[in-house]
């Protein structure tokens, strides 16, 4: 199988990148960051305390997470419920990265993610694909952009979708969320020595999908 890991910050482009690119190349998408954001989601309906490391942990035994797809486009199931018209709000957003600093939640999505990359030929984008879930993967990419870039597309993001949006709390969440994915003991976002950087500030979305895709055709 081939495996293509994309890690990279909140907002650097990595899914819509990512998910053109699988179905140029007839690969299977797979975005942990919804299997995390699942993880979050159950949590905040059960009321848990998301500083509570241990009570995270104890809980996530009862979060059945679950990868299909339907008409190519990925599905995340909770306990058999798609769950992906509800796991892209902010409060999500949070939960899920409060949630994945917690070890046990990370080993049970790593195991996830490694059975899917056995099964099929994937390119997965996520935070700690190239350094945990697939340290054999055969290319690994950084996708990074500034923090005003990547704030500006989730505005424009949000606005398109009729949500609200605040550039500057989009921007301080932006930080946060850096700040707690780089800074976390478990699994936290590093660009791995093998891994090509990629700054997509100053590139079009086509621009960086046919740099990757010529990478992984000279594989
Ligand atoms: O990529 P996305 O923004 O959907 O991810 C939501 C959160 O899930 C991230 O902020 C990060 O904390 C966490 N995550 C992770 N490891 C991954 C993918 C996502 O810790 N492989």
């Amino acid at each position: 199988m081939i495996n293509i890991a994309i890690d990279g910050p909140a907002g650097a482009g990595k899914s819509t990148i990512a998910r053109k690119i699988a179905a140029e190349l007839g690969y299977v998408y797979v975005d942990t960051g919804a299997m995390f954001r699942a993880i979050g989601l159950y949590m905040v309906r059960l009321g848990v305390e998301l500083s509570d490391s241990g009570a995270i942990a104890d809980k996530v035994s009862g979060a059945d997470v679950d990868i299909v797809y339907k008409d190519g486009t990925q599905v995340v199931m909770l306990n058999g419920d798609d769950v992906n018209g509800l796991i892209r709000t902010e409060e999500i957003s949070d939960a899920a990265s409060k949630v994945a600093v917690v070890p046990e939640v990370r080993k049970k999505m790593l195991t996830l993610q490694r059975d899917i990359a056995n099964k099929h030929d994937v390119i997965m984008d996520g935070r700690d694909i190239g350094s945990a879930v697939l340290p054999d993967a055969d290319l690994k990419i950084y996708l990074t952009a500034s923090v005003d870039v990547r704030a500006e597309r989730r505005y424009k993001e949000n606005i398109e979708k009729g949500m609200e949006a605040d550039l500057e709390a989009i921007k301080a969440d932006i930080r946060e969320r850096d700040e707690r994915d780089m800074n976390r003991s478990e699994a936290p976002l590093v660009k791995v020595p093998d891994a090509a950087e990629i700054d997509t500030s100053d590139m079009t979305i086509d621009d960086v999908v046919k740099t990757i895709g010529d990478m992984i055709r000279k594989l």
